[in-house]
């Protein structure tokens, strides 16, 4: 591609997010709010196909994992058992004279805020020391505003998988070595600028705790790391631009045995994309301790009641839906022109075929309409143009990754034939109505990254 991955494509990418309606700034109207972002129809979409991948995956096409939708607001005593009330905090110093907030554990990748070619404290300001900031939000529940009725809102969406583990376990047939998954909003006060929707405030977590006998740690937590880190080539992302890292013994949580993450190489540098971690029996043990409730696992076979140990595979869908944005974008010149193209993975595009009558008259915008009806009663997403030379509607589709445009010209009002292009070779071919949707299942089922 022309265009350097560096830190000023992150422009590009964010200026084509909002022009295309992928992602907004949140209240913009009023000056927006830090770290927080809004979807327009595309992104939606976008991040609709993230979440079904992984869903199809790791539920759909397995017979181990079930899936649960659990509450955002539990019991504050969750988050005490957890460790969140008391650890789940940042290092955080101030700036006395700009008031900049800054992670010191990140310290070397902040700005300050009133100069930002500068670092925090080059204003002339002394930083404070670091203190421990929670990154939780606290709200209240019922109509008492005191200590008493103290909630926060969810961090992380694993602790309501652990709190319904007897559940699942008494109403579903599972036994371990099984998994329960979940996808739903998490919220974390972060302090630190976030590089769009790599970190945001509010965000959307994909995360599966998979419950084993201790004794099969070292195999299934292989198994997922793997797993996961080819779910994202599998779906298109570049694989010389993922990496996986495994945490040093001085990095994992006290009660961890290991933990991996997938990163990518994000035009700002080597980011977590998602984490791998062997969580061992803490989580269900503290419940258990905590709540009173026992939360062993009872084998039939063996006799034997035990606490399941859990290999935790934690994903963001805003995260890997940025991700699958800055890898699938390229720039070309084609005859002269500049052609900005997102080649999506066909699974992962958010339309997937774009509908156009070749001129605005002689019967083809009822014709290729009728056509984008069938397309649609088969669930294909559809966008329908009829507007400007038909160069500029590929170009259009090319931009927000449509895989597929099938056009309606003299010869559809002759023969039924109708032109189908590929986005990423532009090659067009001919083939009747009735064979648009055989050949779009075929180029989604073969679909290759394209060499760039
Ligand atoms: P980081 O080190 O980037 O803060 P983390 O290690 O705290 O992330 P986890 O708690 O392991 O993240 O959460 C699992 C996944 O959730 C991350 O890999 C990331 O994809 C996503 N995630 C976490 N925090 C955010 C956030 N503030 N905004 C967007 N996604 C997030």
């Amino acid at each position: 591609m022309s265009q350097t991955k560096d830190t000023s494509f992150m422009d590009t990418i964010v200026s084509l997010c909002k022009r295309r309606g992928f992602v907004f700034q949140a209240s913009e109207i009023y000056g927006g709010i830090g770290n927080t972002y809004d979807y327009g129809p595309l992104g939606v979409e976008l991040k609709r196909r993230v979440k079904e991948a992984w869903w199809t995956r790791m539920v759909t096409l397995r017979d181990d994992i079930v899936g649960l939708d659990s509450a955002i607001i539990q019991n504050p005593k969750t988050w005490e058992t957890s460790g969140h009330v008391s650890g789940f905090t940042d290092p955080m110093v101030d700036c006395k004279k700009c008031k900049g907030r800054f992670r010191a554990d990140k310290i070397e990748d902040a700005r300050c805020p009133e100069r930002p070619s500068k670092k925090p404290g080059e204003c002339g300001g002394e930083l404070t020391e670091a203190r421990a900031f929670n990154l939780m939000f606290k709200t209240h529940v019922g109509a008492a505003e005191d200590s008493s009725s103290i909630a926060y809102l969810r961090p992380e969406t694993a602790q309501g998988i652990f709190l319904n583990f007897k559940n699942v376990l008494e109403s579903s047939r599972v036994k371990p070595p099984f998994g329960i998954a979940q996808i739903g909003k998490s919220f974390r006060n972060e302090i630190t600028p976030g590089n769009f929707v790599f970190r945001t405030r509010e965000f959307e977590q994909a995360e599966m705790e998979f419950f084993i006998p201790p004794a099969q740690n070292e195999q299934w937590y292989k198994h997922w790391v793997a797993e996961r880190a080819s779910w994202y080539s599998d779906f298109g992302i570049d694989p010389a631009k993922l990496r996986l890292r495994e945490h040093a013994a001085d990095e994992l949580a006290h009660y961890s045995t290991g933990c991996t993450d997938v990163e990518y190489e994000y035009p700002f540098g080597w980011g977590e994309l998602e984490g791998i971690a062997c969580r061992t029996d803490f989580d269900l043990k503290r419940h258990s301790e905590a709540s009173g409730k026992d939360l062993r696992y009872f084998d039939q076979e063996t006799k034997e009641k035990y606490f399941p140990w859990v290999i935790e595979p934690a994903a963001g869908i805003d995260r890997a839906a940025l991700t699958f944005l800055i890898d699938a974008y390229d720039e070309e010149e084609v005859e002269g022109e500049k052609r900005v193209v997102l080649h999506f993975h066909p699974e992962i595009a958010p339309i997937t075929v774009g509908i156009f009558p070749l001129v605005k008259k002689e019967g083809m915008p009822e014709k290729a309409a009728e056509i984008e009806r069938m397309l649609r009663t088969s669930r294909l997403r559809t966008y329908y143009d009829e507007s400007a030379a038909i160069g500029r509607r590929y170009r259009r589709q090319d931009e927000i990754g449509t895989p597929f445009c099938v056009t309606v010209d003299g010869d559809t009002m002759k023969d039924d034939v109708v032109t189908i292009r590929h986005r990423d070779t532009m090659v067009q071919e001919k083939l009747k109505v009735a064979e648009i949707e055989g050949w779009i299942a075929n180029a989604m089922r073969s679909w290759k990254r394209p060499a760039r």
